[in-house]
C-alpha cells in the first residue's frame, strides 16, 4: 500500500531521505502549501513497502508526525495566500503538523492535530460571536465545522478531521488560521461573545427538513440527507424542494442559519 508520511519539521525529513535512499526504497517528495509556513514540511510518498519503511524510520529513531494511505490530491486544493497580510498580527504563529492518522469515523478521511505558538484562548469569545459552534470558555476549547470538515480549537493546537487527504488537511489548516486572524484583526467592531453553545446534531438538521423523503437531493431519507450533510457529503442547499423549488418557505430560515452558522 502506498503510504504518505509527514514530519513535523524538515530536519526529520531530511533524515528520512537519508535513510530511505540508503536502503534503496522508492518514494517523491511532495510539496506542501507555499504560504503554510512551518507545517509547509513536504512530505513523502513511499509507494512500495511503505509499511515497512515506516517501521526502518521509527527504529532508526527519526520523528514521524503520521502516516496514512496515500490519495493524490483533489484538483482544487486551495494553495491559499500569504497570511495574515504584512502589517498584520499573527494570532496563530507558527503551525507544526504532530499527529496524521485516519479519522476514526471514517477511515477514508483523515485527522491532523497542529501545534500552534500562539494562544488562540484570547480569540475564542470573537470567533464564538461571529460563528456557530460549540464554545467552553472554561476549557478553552471552540469546534465548529467547516466545509464539512470537523475543526476543534485548543489553547495551543488545532485538530482538524475528515480532511480528504494530506494536502486538503494542509489546505484546511491554511484556512483556519487565515480565518482566526481575520477575525482577530477586526476584534474592535466585534461584541464578544462567552456563550455556551453545544455543537449542532443530526436532530437539529433533520427537525428543520420538510420530512417527505422525496429523494430530490439523491438521498432515500431526510434522516440520511441530514446525517450525511453533518459529514460534509452534501450542502443543506441541496434539498431542492426548500432552495430551489420554494415549496417550504417557512423553511428556508431556520435552514439558511444552519447553513451560514455551521458552514453546511
Ligand atoms: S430533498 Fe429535502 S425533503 Fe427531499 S429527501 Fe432530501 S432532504 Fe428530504
Amino acid at each position: 500500500m502506498a503510504l504518505s508520511l509527514v514530519f513535523p519539521n524538515r530536519d526529520e525529513l531530511g533524515k528520512a531521505k537519508q535513510l530511505l535512499n540508503r536502503l534503496c526504497y522508492e518514494y517523491h517528495e511532495v510539496n506542501s502549501l507555499a504560504h503554510l509556513d512551518e507545517a509547509a514540511v513536504p512530505f513523502l510518498v513511499v509507494r512500495e513497502n511503505g509499511s515497512e519503511a515506516v517501521h526502518t524510520l521509527l527504529q532508526a529513531k527519526v520523528a514521524l508526525s503520521g502516516r496514512v494511505e496515500y490519495r493524490p490530491p483533489l484538483e482544487d486544493v486551495d494553495q491559499g495566500l500569504p497570511c495574515p497580510p504584512e502589517g498584520q498580527e499573527d494570532i496563530v504563529g507558527r503551525v507544526v503538523v504532530m499527529s496524521l492518522t485516519p479519522c476514526a469515523a471514517d477511515p477514508e478521511k483523515i485527522r491532523l492535530i497542529a501545534h500552534i505558538s500562539g494562544d488562540l484562548s484570547k480569540v475564542m469569545p470573537y470567533l464564538n460571536a461571529v460563528r456557530r459552534g460549540s464554545y467552553n470558555p472554561n476549557a478553552n476549547t471552540f469546534s465548529y465545522i467547516d466545509a464539512g470538515r470537523m475543526i476543534s480549537l485548543f489553547q495551543s493546537k488545532i485538530a482538524a478531521a475528515k480532511a480528504h487527504e494530506v494536502l486538503d488537511g494542509y489546505a484546511t489548516l491554511w484556512r483556519i488560521k487565515c480565518w482566526i486572524n481575520a477575525v482577530w484583526a477586526r476584534r474592535e467592531s466585534i461584541e464578544l461573545s462567552y456563550e455556551s453553545r453545544k455543537a449542532i446534531n443530526v436532530l437539529e438538521i433533520f427537525k428543520r427538513l420538510p420530512g417527505t423523503n422525496c429523494r430530490k437531493c439523491g438521498e432515500l431519507t431526510c434522516m440520511a440527507f441530514a446525517a450525511l450533510t453533518l459529514q460534509g457529503k452534501h450542502g443543506i442547499a441541496e434539498c431542492r424542494p426548500v432552495f430551489e423549488n420554494g415549496e417550504y418557505p417557512q423553511l428556508l430560515p431556520p435552514l439558511q442559519q444552519i447553513a451560514d452558522g455551521y458552514g453546511l
